[in-house]
Formats: structure tokens, sequence, C-alpha cells
């Protein structure tokens, strides 16, 4: 096998029509971080592999690295497919918020195992997650808890435990992504107002693990304003918005 060939874990998290018959992807890789990828002839009915690279697949994947910027996908095997998240509509929204979450905060070909093994856990819990409707999949505990993560992984260290802009510790009332994170009365101008449970909440989700998001019954003023100090990070490290966010 050539160098220039390798064989890792994936998760597909966009895939789009290429032509008559091929997909372009964008992948989250075990062994490369972030890559594109082209699987030519997959739109064919009668592909080998074709339903195996449909978003939030978890596969693994034989890549050939060609001449261009884009793999060439020569093989996928399935480790989980999620159908139970993409034939659910409340799960699959949910999944599409995670996705794009690590599409717009992992963009370099640089691996970082952590923030994928943090996707695939992900993955494997929403497949369990119950709705109890009408709910709305922004405010989901886990896709919650994972965006914190991610912002985490991505280098966004929120500061709780002290004023993060004078460093006091009087009472903190809210939430800065300008100061890079919790802050006092004094310095709360232009910040996420934060209730007790809502500040709680923040940092319940960021620290426990993903599988204990939904645990703690957050209620549902705590999880907007978490929902909130998720939008203003984005806003304020990354200049950007989720599409899945806002819809
Ligand atoms: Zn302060």
């Amino acid at each position: 096998m050539s160098s220039r060939t390798l064989t890792t874990e994936a998760v597909v998290l966009r895939s789009i029509r290429f032509s008559e018959a091929d997909c372009v992807l964008h992948l989250y890789t075990l062994a490369k971080g972030r890559v594109g990828g082209i699987a030519k002839g997959v739109r064919k009915t009668r592909s080998r592999f074709g339903a195996r690279l449909e978003p939030l697949s978890h596969v693994e994947l034989l890549l050939h690295e060609g001449r261009g910027d884009l793999h060439t996908v020569r093989g996928a095997q399935l480790v989980r497919s999620h159908d139970r998240s993409r034939t659910d509509g409340y799960r699959l929204a949910v999944g599409h918020i995670g996705l794009e979450a690590v599409l717009r905060l992992f963009v370099e070909e640089e691996p970082q195992p952590p923030a994928f093994h943090a996707l695939t856990r992900f993955l494997d819990l929403l497949d369990d997650v119950s709705t109890t409707l009408p709910a709305q999949p922004a405010l989901e505990p886990l896709v919650l808890s994972f965006q914190l993560k991610l912002l985490w992984l991505s280098g966004y260290l929120p500061h709780l435990a002290s004023c993060a802009s004078c460093g006091g510790e009087k009472p903190l009332v809210g939430f800065s992504a300008r100061a890079g994170g919790a802050v006092c009365g004094g310095c709360a101008e232009g910040a996420v107002p934060l209730s007790e449970a809502g500040f709680l909440a923040v940092r319940g989700l960021l620290e426990r693990p993903l599988s204990e998001a939904g645990v703690a019954g957050l209620a549902e003023d705590a999880r907007r304003q978490c929902l909130r100090v998720i939008e203003r990070s984005y806003e304020e490290h990354g200049g950007f918005r989720l599409r899945t966010l806002s819809a």
C-alpha cells in the first residue's frame, strides 16, 4: 500500500451532490482531523458504499491522497450507522447542530483525537435520546454540553471561578465572551445575563461527562442561557453563527 493511502475512522459531517454520480464529503477523521473527500459513483443505485456515507455515519475509510485538496474515498466500512438518529426528526435536528458545530470549529487538517472521540460519543448517546414533544432541538442538554466541550477543546476556555474581567469574587451575574467567562455586576455591560441556575447549568454541562448531560433535569430558562453563552462564544471567537441554531 502506498504511503499516500490511509485507513482511518471518520464521521461524515456533510455530503454534497457533486455530479451525476459523485459526492463531495466533509469528514472529521481520527487520523487527520478535518479533511474533504470525494466519493465517486456513490449516487448510483448499485454503489458498494453510498449508503454508508450519509451525514452522522461513523465509518472506517480507505482514503487516497490525490493531487488536489480532496481525498478519494476508496472504501468504507460502517462502524455505526446511527440510523436511530437519522430516522427521528428530533434526534436528526439535534445531530445536525452537533455536526455543524464541528464543521465550523474544526476546519484544519490536524489530528485532534479528543475532538473526534467527543463527536463519536455524542453520536452514540444521541441514538438513545428520548423526546418529550414539543421540544426544541437547540435546547437539548446533550448538544448544549457537546458544544461547550467543543469550544473548550478549540481553546476557548471560559473562566468561571471568578470575574473574568476584574478578577473579583463578587457574585457573578453574566457571561462575557469578550472577557472570556463569567463576570460580576460591575463588569457585566454587554454580557449575557446569567441567573444562578444558568451559571450552574453552564458549569455542569461543561464539567460533567456527556453521558450525564440530561440527568440534571435543567429548567428551560437555564438551558436558554446556556445556548446564549454558546452563540455569543461562536460570534466572539469564530465570527460565525450556526445555521442549524437559527432554524
Ligand atoms: Zn468584575
